[in-house]
């Protein structure tokens, strides 16, 4: 099958000219969807709704979401006391990367302050140089420094703040 350069692109970039977003209700959810209405009321709800995608991980939060109306529906995302051994593997694993970037941060400071002292323009300057070229890092520095504190989050929301269902 021969396929126009300006198709591929399309394909590549993911538009389609004329697919509109595909629209399901909630308890469809997780059905593949664009966007997610609630059964309910019709509130648009997809950015509670998070569905598992091939090599990410399903975020930390309540297994279910609770519509503004009343109506619950998977969330899909889970917290850390119901994940499996191994996920909390993974997350763990980043806590550790967590920590070697708080210490990387932490003796950058220093060799700055340091440089700073001494009136080494040219650490300084080499510094700055340093720390302007990791701008574009900072984002995913702070997704990675804030995991022990999802984590920390999520156990607090299971043990702390949601009494024990009564069945
Ligand atoms: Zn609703």
């Amino acid at each position: 099958m021969i396929r126009s350069p300006r198709h591929f692109c399309m394909e590549l970039l993911h538009l389609s000219p004329q697919a509109p977003p595909k629209q399901l209700l909630a308890s469809q959810f997780p059905e593949p969807a664009d966007v997610y209405i609630c059964d309910k009321c019709g509130r648009d709800i997809t950015a509670h709704l998070h569905r598992r995608r091939a090599h990410v991980r399903p975020p930390l939060g309540p297994a279910r979401y609770v519509c503004r109306c009343g109506a619950r529906y998977l969330s899909g995302a889970n917290e850390w006391d119901n994940l499996s051994d191994w996920d909390r593997r993974q997350w763990l694993s980043d806590v550790g990367l967590a920590v070697i970037i708080l210490v990387a941060l932490m003796s950058f400071s220093i060799l700055l302050y340091r440089a700073f002292l001494h009136r080494s323009t040219m650490l300084v300057g080499c510094l700055v140089v340093v720390s302007l070229f990791s701008i574009p890092l900072f984002p995913l520095f702070a997704a990675i420094l804030a995991i022990p504190f999802e984590i920390a989050a999520s156990i607090w929301r299971t043990r702390v703040v949601t009494k024990p269902e009564s069945k």
